[in-house]
């Protein structure tokens, strides 16, 4: 092996000519066809320089999507986005408004297939697509019809799957569900949470992940990491019940975190995919630095189940900043296969 296997987490910066830059709900900049044709370009330069910085299993960079949850809800029969209701959401972490889920959920046509086919269409790599887990979409809205959060995220993971079904038709090798409320509600993660993602994967055929993380390097984010003490122990919650999952690969945040690094071990026999990248900072990690946090996660990783990642999405980053985090990422990675 001349190196580890490389993606990222799932989200990159949209161009400033697509969205405003740095924040995360951008306002569009422009309209109807041509603001789909903008995505579409935004799409395949974000393909291209994933290609040159090295990164072997590339995504769309969600640039066709305002928000990670909100992206997939739009297409979502039965969520009314005009009866929005104050909800301190992630256990009261952020305080947002969220529309209301007001009839029985549907998902009447695709969400993802033009970028799938886009992305299938023009790369010979392999190609991941990132979907919002039920856990954390039922955490992102007010249920007005279901009277039953888990039933109602049993009706989102029977529509994850109906999507997910179909990016694996039009050529997706990887389908990961983004469940950061894992890390907020572990407990119910290991009750019902998993299974919610059994149900979300159920017939698929091809690799399928989870991403569980601290979220973007953002300010909410940051105050709440302060609360969480010198080490963080959460995934010590819901790894072992991950292990025995029948998901294939668990993507977690590792560089600059306060996660016991031995806490790994307890994902023996998945794919992990390493946070090596620090999405909190600006500043770009040298190839030493990205080898010197493969090495130290290889104590407790299996090389043949190590990919290195990006520790959550880079949506709200700088784009000049995000690029040189890819190019940093494959080069830590390459180097980290020769003798340190
Ligand atoms: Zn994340």
């Amino acid at each position: 092996m001349d190196r580890f296997p490389t993606t990222i987490a799932g989200s990159l910066p949209k161009p400033s000519w697509l969205a405003e830059p740095q924040v995360l709900w951008p306002a569009w900049r422009q309209e109807g066809e041509e603001r789909e044709a903008a995505k579409r370009d935004a799409t395949l330069l974000w393909l291209k320089e994933q290609e040159s910085a090295g990164i072997d299993i590339v995504s769309d960079g969600e640039q066709s999507r305002q928000h990670f949850v909100h992206g997939f809800l739009e297409h979502v029969e039965g969520i009314d986005f005009a009866q929005k209701v104050r909800m301190g959401i992630r256990n009261n972490r952020y305080d947002a408004m969220v529309p209301t889920v007001t009839g029985p959920l549907r998902l009447p046509a695709r969400v993802h297939q033009a970028e799938a086919r886009l992305l299938r269409a023009h790369t010979g790599r392999r190609v991941k697509f990132t979907l919002p887990g039920p856990m954390t979409i039922i955490d992102t809205l007010a249920d007005g019809y279901y009277g039953d959060r888990v039933k109602m995220a049993f009706a989102f993971a029977d529509l994850l799957n109906q999507e997910a079904r179909g990016l694996e038709a039009d050529g997706v090798d990887v389908i990961q569900f983004d469940e950061p409320a894992f890390n907020v509600y572990m407990q119910e993660a290991c009750d019902w949470g998993i299974e919610a993602l059994h149900r979300a994967i159920e017939g698929l055929r091809c690799t399928t992940a989870v991403h569980i993380c601290y979220g973007y390097g953002i300010e909410a984010n940051i105050n709440w990491k302060k609360t969480l003490g010198e080490e963080w122990r959460q995934y010590e919650q819901v790894f072992p019940a991950l292990a025995r999952s029948r998901i294939d690969q668990v993507s977690l945040e590792c560089a600059n975190s306060h996660v016991p690094a031995e806490l790994m071990r307890l994902l023996e026999g998945k794919d992990v995919l390493v946070g090596v990248i620090d999405v909190a900072s600006t500043r770009v990690e040298t190839a030493e630095e990205v080898a010197a946090t493969i090495r130290g996660a290889l104590r407790h990783v299996a090389p043949e189940r190590f990919i290195a990642c990006t520790n959550c999405g880079m949506a709200p980053m700088e784009r000049g900043v995000a690029l040189g985090k890819l190019r940093a990422l494959a080069a830590g990675a390459r180097l980290a296969c020769t003798a340190p």
